[in-house]
């Protein structure tokens, strides 16, 4: 089934790293061959075999509108025609920059970027420059790209310093660094504690989507925005996942809670390279050419990606959010049936149109709940669903995610498979 997947593998582990370019596609934690995929249009993508998917990861989520939509390709393909890239503003940056200041409240002045990593380091570089401190608190499972000061895991103790968790990452930089619990607000406390006047900000995914999908408990965010307040941090919020994900305004509006600064990513840029940090006018004026803050990018505001970061949201209006809702409730009720009647130990989180399914029958509230998880089992469904033609992300700490396209009849056909390989994993 994955024969020329196999042999591609083999020919690209020659010239790159692992023979991908970013290691989760190597589906190292699952095992087995990542099928090399040829193409993909709605909720459907197809590999060198052949072989077609119903895609749960959707280029983990900006094909928010399903793959290739048509009048994406063809505004991207006329913006392309007039030039691909001129390094000089265009009026289509202002536009895109406008919506997100409509539909953001919080969100005064923003600056268009390339990656959500870059919209995250630039986050932090603001947050730093603007307190006058060094260190930041993030929490552990919380991913904000690979930047050096993102790369850090815990020590022993929640107050010990923390420690590179990867070559590279100077001890300089991890020192700079606190880790925190998520859903834990006396973790952050404490932290805050040991090193008062010290931490420029809290960065935190406002719902964990790198850690499966983790909602925020009750109080929580609004926890941590307290905690900034009383000791004097900015709350940094990576919406790179959840922006334009789970509602018009993200999580932020969702839950109620304005943080100091956004990262947006994936879904703002319609599955081009683009992403963009913003946030209160006075922090933001403190970017460069307005303030001293430096900050750039040759390929930045890139036309061709504007182009599809503004039709896919132009897309995105109540009715669409409300239609994803409506089909995240769809998917979760069909598999609650099957894991009711099985008795299954499994459990579901869900924020509208983003997911997780756990093997666990513990609630999921942080990190080490998704460690405890039995991993085996859900390797053996990822591999049962992926034969069956349904991709799930390739690790029980990635998130799900929905389309537009993925109708009723689409989740009926995924709802069925999962019961017959559910069926085979537990007998
Ligand atoms: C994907 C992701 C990033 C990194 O974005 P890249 O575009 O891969 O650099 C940062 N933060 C969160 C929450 C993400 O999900």
């Amino acid at each position: 089934m994955f024969e020329k997947s196999r042999s591609l593998l083999s020919r690209a582990q020659r010239v790159i790293p692992g023979g991908v370019n970013s290691p989760v596609r190597a589906f190292k934690s699952v095992g087995g061959t990542p099928p090399f995929i040829t193409h993909a249009k709605g909720p459907h993508m197809w590999d060198v075999d052949g072989n077609q998917y119903i895609d749960f990861v959707l280029t983990w989520g900006p094909a928010i509108i399903g793959h290739a939509d048509a009048s994406v390709v063809e505004k991207c393909q006329a913006a392309m025609a007039r030039g691909s890239s001129f390094g000089a503003p265009t009026e289509i940056e202002i536009e895109l920059a406008e919506m997100v200041v409509e539909r953001v409240p919080g969100v005064d002045v923003l600056r268009l970027v390339s990656s959500g990593t870059e919209a995250c380091m630039s986050a932090v570089r603001l947050a730093r420059g603007a307190t006058d401190r060094e260190k930041i608190i993030k929490f552990k499972g919380c991913y904000h790209g690979h930047a050096d000061c993102f790369l850090i895991a815990a020590g022993s103790g929640a107050l010990t310093l923390g420690h590179p968790n990867s070559p590279g990452v100077t001890k300089g930089t991890a020192k700079d660094t606190l880790l925190a619990s998520f859903n834990d607000l006396e973790s952050v406390e404490a932290l805050f504690k040991a090193n008062e006047g010290e931490v420029a900000a809290i960065i935190v995914e406002p719902i964990c989507g790198n850690t499966g999908c983790i909602p925020p408990a009750d109080g929580f965010l609004e926890g941590l925005k307290k905690l900034c307040k009383q000791y004097g941090g900015l709350l940094i919020f990576d919406e790179v996942m959840t922006g334009f994900r789970v509602g018009k305004g993200g999580a932020a509006q969702l839950y109620d809670v304005t943080p100091d600064i956004f990262c947006f990513g994936k879904v703002i840029g319609g599955g081009f390279p683009l992403a963009a940090y913003g946030g209160r006018e006075d922090l933001m004026r403190q970017i460069a050419p307005d303030g001293p803050i430096y900050q750039a990018g040759t390929l930045s505001g890139n036309p061709v990606a504007v182009t599809a970061g503004i039709e896919t949201l132009n897309r995105m209006d109540e009715n669409a959010y409300a239609q994803l809702d409506a089909s995240g409730a769809y998917l979760e009720k069909g598999m609650a049936e099957i894991i009711n009647r099985r008795g299954l130990p499994l459990s579901q989180t869900r924020v509208g149109s983003m997911f997780g399914l756990f093997f666990t029958d513990e609630k999921i509230l942080r990190h080490e709940d998704v460690s405890a998880c039995d991993l085996g089992k859900f390797n053996t469904f990822f591999h049962g669903m992926l034969k069956e033609g349904v991709y799930y992300a390739p690790s029980q700490y990635e998130a799900g995610f929905l389309s537009l396209q993925h109708t009723n009849e689409i989740l009926d056909q995924v709802i069925e498979k999962a019961d017959g390989v559910l069926g085979n994993i537990f007998g």
